[in-house]
């Protein structure tokens, strides 16, 4: 636990005559899941993790992403690299017998979505039963299920954390099916959080601004996304993957241990503005 009480002026300082001030997660372990390259938001967060102190392991998906993935893990350290859909219920228990090899968990991240392209364009209210199920399938029920299988490694006062989007909440044209799919994951980041506390275990969500990702290029018109948040947030500009990682860090932490349940914005502010 980082105790701000007992920081002084000098440490606040960094001082020569402090010692070293100890990092939001020196000691803790955490569970990454949603790397695809450099730009994907969960190697933002990984990344300032890492800096914090944290020792990670990370997922990929398939074999042409290990590829881009296992690389990013090594250059922090880890080598502790795994398979895992989320949509497969035995690369979960795989996953779930991997990481008790290496031990209990701090922290876990859920950065994944997925929607046919063909869903993310056009009218919602032709989006197929088929394309509905998937999306609600990866992008939602992943958690609950990555939740459940991660729960008997989690250590009291862990944190699980997953990221959504405004889409959720407003409408937003071409995210169609993904905003149905960010509100069921809201919900559930609230069921989890309700479930998980008799544990110590919080979950939380960052509903992050448009930031440029390999899924964002997926949402049609994605340019004409970023370009209105950055013009009407308050900040004025887009937010970037390593201020997640930031919001992120105090969220996976101690310093926010009296927080579950919530969904916080990282977005420059563009959520508050109304005409
Ligand atoms: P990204 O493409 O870098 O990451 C998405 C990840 O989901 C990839 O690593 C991909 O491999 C993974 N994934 C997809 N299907 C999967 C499956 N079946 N099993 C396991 N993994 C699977 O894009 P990103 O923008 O960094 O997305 C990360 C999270 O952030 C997503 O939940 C996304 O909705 C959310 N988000 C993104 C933005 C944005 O503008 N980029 C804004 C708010 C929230």
């Amino acid at each position: 636990m980082v105790d701000l009480r007992a920081a002084q002026p000098e440490d606040l300082k960094g001082s020569h005559r402090s010692r070293a001030p100890m990092k939001l997660l020196e000691n803790k372990r955490g569970l990454v899941v949603g790397v695809a390259n450099s730009h994907s938001i969960a190697w933002g967060i990984s990344q300032v993790c890492h800096q914090q102190g944290a020792d990670l392991a990370f997922t990929y998906l398939n074999e042409s992403l290990e590829k881009r993935v296992r690389p990013l893990a090594e250059s922090l350290n880890s080598t502790l690299i795994f398979p895992c859909d989320v949509s497969q219920d035995a690369h979960l228990e795989q996953l779930r017998e991997n990481v008790e090899k290496w031990g209990k968990l701090d922290f876990v991240v859920h950065a994944v979505a997925f929607a046919q392209r063909e869903d993310l364009d056009g009218r919602f209210i032709d989006t197929s039963r088929e394309g509905f199920r998937i999306a609600l399938d990866i992008s939602a029920y992943s958690l609950v299920a990555l939740a459940r299988a991660c729960e008997p490694l989690m250590n009291p006062g862990g944190s699980i954390l997953a990221l959504t989007y405004y889409g959720a909440e407003k409408v937003v044209r071409n995210y169609n099916v993904m905003g149905v799919a960010k509100a069921a994951l809201e919900a559930s980041v609230r069921y989890l959080a309700a479930d998980l506390g008799q544990k110590q275990v919080r979950v939380n969500a960052i509903s992050a601004g448009p930031i440029k990702t390999l899924s964002a290029k997926g949402i049609r018109d994605f340019n004409d996304m970023l370009k209105h948040a950055a013009e009407k947030a308050p900040l004025q500009r887009n937010v970037e993957s390593m201020e997640v990682g930031k919001s992120a860090a105090y969220l996976l932490s101690d310093l926010s241990s009296g927080v579950t349940g919530e969904v916080h914005y990282v977005d420059c502010g563009y959520n508050l503005m109304g005409m």
